[in-house]
């Protein structure tokens, strides 16, 4: 019933000139592989290139965040339907690289899902514990509360657009890979919280992924866990042979 989610964060990496290169590299690798959905999130000044590279192909394009507000004195911010005039279908929001380094909160994560859901995105809303907090006990705390905090006001209708990450900020550009059981308890606590707003039958649809050094090694494993719909990728997705190993992976 669910479709794996296969996407690529690129992060603060690639000019627009290597982000049509890799794209073109990409592509025959992950052509056909129709099991899966293809992402890849890219930095906002590639998002025209990455459109033009993947026309025609099975990789759709998102960004990398969004602001809540429509339109105004913003500077430096992109709104939602900035991102979809230029061709983007998903974004990601609420990354522990952006709550750690730029201020994102629980609240502003889920303003900016209300925001990307509005106007038609399909948001990648990322969620995760630190290794401390993991160390105290709380992790079924934490996911289910930012969880909960991040689809606050969003309608059942609109959770068809939702994709939720678990990534323990642990193994986020580690090279720790969280266990195959590890993250299939963590994905668990976000469907949980995800049927405890919404009731089951939209849990079990809800596509969740798991993130956190994930490549082209440990995929097959992950990707294998009943609760992990697909993965959200950084490093690995930086080259082309890996990620297409790990969309290999998901068939
Ligand atoms: C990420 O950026 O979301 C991520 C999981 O990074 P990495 O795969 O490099 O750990």
């Amino acid at each position: 019933m669910r479709r794996y989610v296969i996407a690529g964060n690129w992060k603060m990496n690639m000019t627009p000139n290597s982000a049509k290169a890799l794209i073109e590299e990409m592509k025959p690798l992950v052509a056909g592989k129709d099991n899966c959905d293809v992402v890849l999130c890219v930095p906002a000044i590639d998002i025209p290139a990455a459109i033009e590279a993947t026309a025609g192909s099975n990789i759709k394009i998102g960004a990398e965040n969004v602001h809540f507000k429509a339109s105004g004195a913003y500077t430096g911010e992109i709104s939602a339907d900035m991102l979809v005039e230029a061709g983007v279908e998903y974004v990601v929001i609420g990354h522990s690289e952006r709550r750690q380094y730029f201020a994102e909160t629980d609240q502003t994560v889920n303003l900016r899902t209300l925001a990307a859901l509005n106007a038609g995105l399909k948001a990648i809303v990322c969620v995760g514990e630190t290794l401390e907090q993991r160390e105290l006990g709380y992790t079924e705390t934490l996911l289910k509360f930012q969880t909960k905090m991040a689809l606050t006001n969003v309608t059942a209708e609109q959770m068809k657009n939702v994709i939720i990450a678990y990534e323990p900020v642990w193994a986020i550009g580690t090279g720790v890979t969280a266990t195959a059981d590890q993250a299939d308890e963590g994905n668990g606590y976000v469907r949980a919280a995800v049927a405890e707003m919404f009731g089951d039958e939209i849990a079990e649809a809800t596509v969740v992924q798991y993130g956190g050094s994930m490549n082209d090694k440990n995929a097959a494993e992950l990707l294998s866990k009943p609760n992990v719909d697909g993965g959200l990728i950084g490093g690995a997705s930086l080259v082309a042979a890996k990620f297409a190993a790990i969309v290999d992976a998901a068939q």
